[in-house]
């Protein structure tokens, strides 16, 4: 399988019997690897679809029983797939909600049992997080997901290895607008614009679409600290973009979609 342009395998560098300069470089390679979304310190990561006419939607936290049946039919007006990594105690609470969504054409995505900040975590217990989301979803929809996103996007050394072990692969993002704020949607929609403004740009140079890569957005249909977390500010923004980005010539794609080389 080819990588995705933007994904690769180079792997943690962390330095053995080091001299002290080169531990509190280490130390700023940790924070770096952990964090920054298109960091492959810690392990390959998906962060952006292979082509600038490719958007990825993707929605964490749910699912969400007072949004995600609204946003699925918002999605549905558009033609759009999207990707949902959901939160493992939440599906076993909603297995039906769970079925709606893959039934009408979206990717689901694990995104830990309980949504702990992995960073701190000893191996076992990432891989205990894993291991009973991928089973609830396993049980929801008869078959276990491809794809997982860290809570927080927190990475450490044995975080998206343990993922490997399970058959998934890590995915990032190029755009985490802040969503989960409570900050009215005039706030929001004003956050989403880099995306509108890549896509001229790449008409407008008239490049070849295949070539390039194209943005991953991060966006919340729920909240991690409990079901039916308000996520009207979501929808509205999407109310708003959605339109304007098709007219954009941008195709809403799966995270499968985002990185299928084309069959030549
Ligand atoms: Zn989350």
């Amino acid at each position: 399988m080819r990588a995705a342009p933007c994904e690769n395998g180079r792997v943690n560098p962390l330095l053995i019997e080091a001299p002290a300069a080169a531990l509190l470089a280490a130390a700023g390679i940790t924070a770096y690897g952990a964090v920054y979304p298109r960091s492959q310190i810690f392990g390959p990561a998906i962060w952006c679809t292979n082509s600038p006419r490719k958007l990825a939607l993707t929605f964490d936290d749910g699912p969400n029983p007072a949004i995600t049946p609204k946003l699925l039919d918002l999605l549905d007006r558009y033609k759009a797939k999207a990707t949902f990594f959901l939160i493992g105690s939440f599906v076993r609470e909603c297995p039906d909600l769970v079925k709606e969504t893959t039934a009408r054409g979206h990717a689901i995505g694990n995104h830990t049992e309980l949504h702990p900040n992995l960073l701190w975590r000893n191996p076992t217990h990432v891989r205990v997080e894993l291991r009973l989301c991928h089973n609830a979803i396993r049980d929801a929809i008869g078959a276990p997901p491809k794809w997982f996103r860290p809570p927080y996007g927190m990475r450490n050394p044995w975080v998206v290895p343990a993922a490997r072990e399970l058959g998934y692969r890590t995915v990032m993002w190029t755009l985490l607008p802040g969503d989960w704020r409570e900050k009215p949607a005039e706030w929001l929609i004003p956050r989403l614009q880099p995306i509108a403004e890549r896509a001229q740009r790449s008409a407008m140079s008239g490049s070849n679409p295949a070539a390039g890569w194209g943005d991953v957005l991060c966006l919340h249909d729920g909240s991690h600290r409990g079901l039916n977390g308000d996520r009207t500010r979501t929808l509205a923004a999407l109310e708003h973009w959605l339109p304007r980005w098709r007219d954009l010539g941008l195709e809403f794609v799966t995270i499968d979609e985002a990185v299928r080389t084309p069959a030549s």
